[in-house]
């Protein structure tokens, strides 16, 4: 490295190469994949790059931009998705919380007297986004496998039968890995003559693999959805977090908004906007591509049942939904969630096999996690 960093300071950089090889390896609670390589775009990092205005905008005065690379990374998911082929658009964004920012202020601009509709177990920038936006809404409960509870939804949805329904479908809630129907969802909505409403699916996690679960989760336009957003650097991986939002055209034009200044649409959150990521996103779907993505999961289910087996096999009291990679497991302490970063939610643990994890790391973990095991037994002697 030339510059002129002091000796400390190159020794504190190395440092922190070294803490985030160990970390990367103590990687359990989150889903967020760590198998990826962009080191070959390296050498874009000494452009002023931003994404600012809309990338499908011809016109646009900033120019150091990768907007064409940004739209291809949203017709590979539009299609996906099985958006219509003319009828759809979207951006990359810093993550799913801002992909659902995005989402609720458009249905505030389309349905302004709405009710949004979301369960408990929804991650919690919904609720932070509701209040940001001063949006009416009910919290409705949820199932025990983390699913919405359709009866108290179609309760809520009642109370209010005169007011547009906005309704946020997790596809993957943070805790659980459950994944609400929205076709039971739109349903309701038609028994109770439901006229405006608008399905947003919160697919962070699983929306990159879900099209090849079996059976396939409904959750994309052709069933009903009307946006849905993924994030970038949850299973498909990046160093630097991003969201791919996708909504109907239609809708989004309907509120659309030019600028002077930029001469371009000023139609997404943020108004500049990293460039970086929609690269990245380019370069995984060029990379890794659909059939990477069914590989993928194909590989993450079999270290997911290989994984609950094992614990089942402790005696730990381990619990699925069919098909998630996410694990949930009775509180571990606070050593094992340090060491192994688990995320914990009152009484559960969850551990996510995302790409990346391998067989040796589970077994070193499984082997803590025996450890623990058998001391509380002991104690309870
Ligand atoms: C992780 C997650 C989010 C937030 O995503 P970020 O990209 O971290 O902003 C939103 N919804 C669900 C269901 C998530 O799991």
């Amino acid at each position: 490295m030339k510059n002129n960093l002091t000796t400390d300071e190159l020794a504190k950089i190395d440092q922190l190469e070294n803490y985030l090889i160990k970390k990367t390896n103590h990687f359990f609670g989150y889903p967020v994949t760590f198998d990826f390589d962009y080191s070959c775009l390296y050498k874009f990092l000494k452009y002023p790059m931003n994404n600012i205005g809309d990338s499908y905008y011809e016109g646009g005065s900033y120019q150091i931009n990768t907007h064409d690379f940004e739209r291809e990374v949203i017709d590979f998911y539009a299609q996906l998705f099985n958006a219509p082929e003319n009828d759809y658009w979207g951006y990359i964004t810093n993550g799913s919380t801002e992909g659902n920012l995005y989402a609720l202020y458009l249905t505030k601009r389309l349905y302004p007297s709405g009710v949004v509709y979301f369960s408990e177990e929804c991650h919690y920038s919904i609720e932070k986004n509701i209040d940001l936006l001063s949006l009416r809404s009910e919290k409705i409960k949820a199932l025990e496998n983390g699913e919405i509870d359709y009866s108290d939804l179609e309760k809520k949805i009642k109370e209010n039968k005169t007011l547009p329904a906005i309704l946020i479908a997790n596809i993957g809630t943070t805790v659980k890995e459950a994944k609400d129907d929205i076709k039971k969802i739109q349903k309701i909505l038609k028994i109770h003559k439901i006229k405006d409403h608008y399905i947003h699916c919160d697919a962070a996690f699983c929306g990159s693999f879900a099209q090849f679960l079996t059976p396939k989760p409904s959750f994309d336009f052709s069933e009903g959805a009307d946006s849905i957003i993924i994030s970038g650097h949850k299973f498909i991986g990046s160093p630097i977090p991003c969201g791919i939002i996708i909504v109907r055209k239609s809708n989004k034009e309907k509120v659309s908004n030019y600028v002077n200044i930029i001469d371009s649409l000023d139609d997404t959150i943020t108004g500049s906007r990293n460039a970086i990521s929609a690269l990245f996103m380019w370069y995984a779907i060029k990379t890794i591509g659909k059939e990477g993505l069914k590989s993928k999961l194909l590989k993450c289910l079999k270290l997911t049942s290989y994984t609950f087996e094992k614990i089942l096999n402790l005696e730990v009291k381990a619990w699925r939904n069919p098909n998630a990679l996410t694990i949930l497991i009775p509180r571990v302490s606070k050593k094992l969630q340090n060491k192994w970063q688990v995320a914990t939610h009152g009484e559960l643990s969850h551990i996510i096999i995302k790409p990346g994890i391998t067989k040796n790391m589970i077994d070193k973990f499984l082997l803590d996690l025996e450890k623990e095991f058998k001391m509380d037994l002991a104690l309870l002697e």
